[in-house]
């Protein structure tokens, strides 16, 4: 059987094909204007990795802030479930998923199944999200995947700003003060772990944390999330694709129950 879990994100969308040999595929493009058009787009990616005979897969299952815009999907699922089922499939003994997207942030206290046993989330505003640190790179000059690298060994410099608007004018003001770029960056890192910090201390999950979203990719996210927590934090390799692959893991339990 052949399933596909489409994750129709703010910023991405991301699709898994799992295949029949047992192996699976990722693809992603940039949701744009048309969360339809991204999604037909990944689709048809994965159909033609789908392997020989041009046959459609057994299921499409939706899931992300877009899902209810498929309804050529077999059924859709909640992102919160998907992100659980995906995160503890990539890492065996996960208790506790972080998810940093584009436009949210989402924790996650799941059992050795990856079911969710607790969730808080931030949709309601920027800070401490995938477009927090994008405003502020543009104002700094610098693509989102140098971030990390550029902040390497400098002090993280306290911002009194969380709002991603007045954090803007913030770090506009530093630069004309000669302050250092890195250490601005290294702030940005430490300000967004704190602000997930607050999310992990109220769920107080046990087992492995494991980071995922596309701001997972940002190691400098990662080590000031390990400060901040005391505790290791895990990116599993194609940590953006937990939820397309936890809707597609959903699907083929269904099709393999016959649901
Ligand atoms: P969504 O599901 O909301 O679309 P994703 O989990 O796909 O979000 O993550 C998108 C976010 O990840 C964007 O804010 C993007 O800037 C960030 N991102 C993607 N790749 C990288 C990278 N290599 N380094 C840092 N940030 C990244």
């Amino acid at each position: 059987m052949r399933v596909i879990g489409l994750d129709i994100g703010s910023t991405a969308t991301k699709g898994v094909v799992l295949l029949e040999d047992g192996g699976c595929r990722f693809r992603q493009a940039p949701t744009g204007w048309s969360p339809r058009l991204a999604a037909e787009g990944v689709f048809s990616e994965l159909f033609r990795e789908g392997g020989p005979g041009g046959e459609g897969p057994d299921c499409v299952v939706a899931t992300g802030y877009g899902r209810n815009l498929l309804d050529w999907a077999d059924f859709s699922v909640t992102e919160i479930t998907c992100h659980a089922r995906g995160a503890a499939f990539m890492v065996p003994g996960c208790g506790l998923v972080i998810d940093i997207g584009g436009q949210d942030s989402k924790v996650i206290r799941v059992d050795g199944g990856g079911r969710v046993l607790d969730f808080a989330m931030n949709d309601k505003c920027a800070a401490g999200t995938g477009r927090f640190l994008e405003v502020i790179a543009v104002t700094l000059g610098v693509e989102v995947g140098q971030l990390a690298e550029l902040s390497w060994g400098c002090e993280p410099l306290a911002l009194s700003s969380m709002c991603t608007v007045f954090a803007e004018s913030e770090v506009i003001g530093l630069l004309a003060s000669g302050r250092d770029r890195g250490e601005i960056i290294a702030g940005l890192h430490q300000a967004v772990a704190r602000r997930v910090a607050g999310m992990v201390d109220r769920l107080q999950g046990q087992g492995t944390v494991v980071f995922t979203g596309g701001v997972a990719n940002n190691e400098g996210v990662r080590r000031s999330l390990e400060k901040q927590l005391g505790r290791a934090v895990v990116v599993p390799e194609g940590c953006q694709y937990a939820g397309a692959l936890g809707a597609a893991l959903i699907g083929r339990e269904r099709l393999t129950a016959g649901g």
